[in-house]
């Protein structure tokens, strides 16, 4: 499938066709199809606010931000989960609550408002998490949750330094009318 469905600050959701860049199916100016829709089995979604977020990030970083994961189908996170449960298993350390979400219940990478980027090589994780800080603030964005503890100081299960960005809470009320489903835990400045 060629278009993905784009959900705008209000909730109402577009097809959207990718733009095709020099053979490259395209989301934002510099992120692509590859890099965001992990997890085929349906149309990806996408939170259009995440994309204005990770796109500005971009731009004032002026340097390459490589996506490592974005949109996933419920497959996708079973997966994903059942890898987790089998690399602690094997390195004999108790799975972390919250470090990969539970495929049973409603997950942020679900949602089209999650996504994961690798740090760039020259940055330092600081630094990388203060551009989505202040990208925030300048877009008139709440703060967006960041995720990093427990990616980005592993190397013994993940090899890659990554954080996972989201405004997954912003589907919810307030701001919408759907009850959040996690409400501790889905809301502005979350950081883990
Ligand atoms: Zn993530």
């Amino acid at each position: 499938m060629n278009t993905f469905t784009l959900i705008k600050k209000d909730g109402t959701q577009i097809k959207t066709p990718y733009t095709v860049v020099d053979g490259v199916e395209m989301i934002t100016g510099h992120f692509s199809r590859a890099e965001f829709d992990t997890g085929h089995e349906k149309n990806a979604l996408f939170f259009e606010p995440s994309l204005l977020l990770l796109e500005h990030v971009r731009i004032k970083a002026g340097v390459p931000i490589e996506g490592s994961s974005g949109f996933r189908s419920s497959i996708k996170q079973k997966l994903i989960w059942n890898q987790y449960l089998a690399d602690c298993k094997a390195q004999k350390i108790k799975p972390i609550p919250g470090t990969v979400a539970n495929p049973e219940k409603p997950f942020p990478h679900g949602t089209g408002a999650a996504f994961d980027l690798f740090r760039p090589e020259n940055m330092a994780l600081a630094n990388f998490i203060y551009l989505f800080r202040g990208s925030c603030r300048e877009l008139n964005l709440p703060l967006c949750r960041i995720g990093w503890k427990d990616y980005a100081n592993q190397p013994q299960i993940y090899r890659h330094s990554f954080i996972h960005v989201d405004l997954v809470f912003m589907l919810y009320t307030p701001y919408t009318e759907i009850s959040n489903p996690h409400p501790t835990y889905w809301k502005a400045g979350v950081e883990w």
